[in-house]
């Protein structure tokens, strides 16, 4: 059973430590959201694991970390400045302005009129001014980034040759991106700082491109299982024609049912673009027009690859999977909310996040915390787990409420330290999904809960 709506996200988020609504001392800025000590664990989280999968666990692929501010031209070239447009209306009753294409059956969605504005474009780039510079000096222009993937293309050649890469590999990057949304909303959802993990698959002009994005949107699926997402919520939305970026010649987006209350309950969690070889030709001072006139009469490189085998010099194709941090562990949250009704039929709450997400693996619970000596071997166990996996002491409750709240977060083990641990130096494993429990020997913990942990590897921390 997912949660039954984001709102219960929201709430449970801002409870435990999650996520809480940004600059909230001055009344918040429309949506934007701080990650809280749970939350930016569960983030750095779900960016090792992706990071461990593509770059360490993979032979093909590369990190990098590109700046988010780049020299403008990148976004000139890239076409954004002149296309990274939303569609603006203005509802002429009541004065809201929207995105064009997010108005459902032609009708406000605050006041129901169907009385529009024509729609005009609007650039969604953040812009900053780099420098002591005047106000209006258009040169010193800069904009936050909109997507990480430009730092991955203008930095191919670097990555090829210095890592003495061939076709095909390719380039992750993860980090904030920036966008001026219209409507920005639906918590972590759509915000205007937001984070990516982009990865740019470089594969020859002549590749079955259409497949390789076949490829991706299943390792992706696969992935997001391994993540705890059921694939039950996710749906393949093949991006029609009309739809594609300038770039694009084919799009799959994965959407993830964020809103189960409602009659369209899909909403993009990422997308898988093959993107020709529009960027690297774009960034490159040799490419040329149909009237052999340069393209790019600002680029100093030439972003082309050599094939060596084929004795042939191209431009390469890109096959994109563009995901986001925030929604993916927006899907992780509302996918590993549960309740539980216990002896007493009070309903709990239990986060059945994949261990390896887990923002705490273990919590060491003392059964008496007024008792010096199971106060010291609860605290002497906590140390000595936490060079294996990262444990917490807890001792502020009663142990019904200590577990609660444990099971809340999503913590897979509780350890208790009771009276008879300090005769027969064994503890108490409780498991938080079963809630069932196991007297483990003190000098066999770290290998136990390894063990029971191992099938998903524990991050380290990033
Ligand atoms: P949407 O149609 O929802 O605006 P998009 O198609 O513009 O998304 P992409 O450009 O494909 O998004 O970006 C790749 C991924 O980055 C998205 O699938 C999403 O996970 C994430 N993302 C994009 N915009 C935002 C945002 N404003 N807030 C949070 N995540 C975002």
């Amino acid at each position: 059973m997912p949660a039954p709506n984001i709102d219960t996200i929201v709430s449970l988020a801002k409870r435990r430590g999650f996520v809480f609504p940004s600059s909230e001392v001055y009344g918040g800025l429309g949506s934007a959201w701080d990650y809280g000590p749970l939350g930016v664990e569960l983030c750095n989280n779900v960016k090792q694991a992706w990071w461990r999968w593509l770059v360490y666990e993979r032979d093909d692929i590369e990190g990098i970390d590109s700046s988010i501010i780049l020299n403008r031209l990148v976004w000139k070239y890239s076409g954004h400045e002149a296309t990274f447009n939303d569609w603006l209306i203005d509802c002429r009753k009541c004065k809201g302005r929207f995105r064009a294409d997010k108005i459902v059956d032609n009708k406000c969605p605050s006041c129901g009129a169907s009385d529009w504005t024509e729609a005009r474009p609007f650039n969604t780039m953040l812009q900053t001014k780099l420098g002591a510079v005047a106000d209006d000096d258009p040169t010193a222009v800069a904009y936050l980034r909109p997507e990480t993937a430009q730092g991955i293309f203008i930095n191919f050649l670097n990555v090829q040759t210095t890592m003495r890469r061939k076709l095909p590999f390719g380039i992750a990057q993860v980090g904030k991106s920036f966008r001026n949304e219209v409507t920005p909303g639906n918590f972590i959802l759509r915000t205007r700082e937001f984070e990516q993990m982009e990865m740019e698959y470089f594969v020859s002009p002549t590749a079955e491109h259409s497949k390789l994005v076949d490829y991706w949107v299943e390792q992706y699926l696969e992935w997001f299982g391994s993540l705890g997402v059921n694939r039950e919520n996710l749906f393949l939305y093949e991006v029609p024609g009309e739809e594609l970026a300038h770039y694009s010649k084919r799009t799959v987006d994965i959407m993830y049912r964020y809103f189960p209350e409602r009659e369209k309950p899909w909403e993009e969690l990422m997308g898988i673009a093959w993107r020709t070889d529009f960027d690297l030709g774009t960034h490159s001072k040799n490419k040329l027009d149909a009237e052999g006139k340069r393209l790019n009469p600002d680029s100093t490189e030439d972003l082309s690859y050599f094939d060596e085998a084929a004795k042939q010099r191209f431009y390469p194709h890109v096959i994109e999977p563009a995901a986001g941090v925030n929604r993916t562990v927006l899907a992780v949250l509302m996918d590993a909310y549960s309740e539980k009704t216990n002896d007493k039929g009070e309903t709990r709450v239990i986060l059945k996040l994949s261990p390896q997400l887990a923002p705490i693996k273990a919590a060491i619970l003392p059964l008496a915390k007024n008792k010096p000596e199971i106060v010291g071997m609860a605290k002497a166990i906590k140390r000595s787990l936490q060079p294996v996996l990262r444990a917490v002491y807890d001792d502020t409750g009663g142990i019904g409420k200590l577990y609660a709240r444990q099971d809340e977060i999503g913590t897979p083990f509780c350890i208790t330290v009771d009276h008879q641990s300090l005769e027969d130096e064994a503890v108490t494993v409780r498991d938080r999904d079963t809630w069932e429990q196991e007297r483990i020997k003190v000098s066999d913990l770290a290998d136990h809960l390894q063990k029971r942990l191992k099938p998903f590897p524990v991050p380290e921390s990033i």
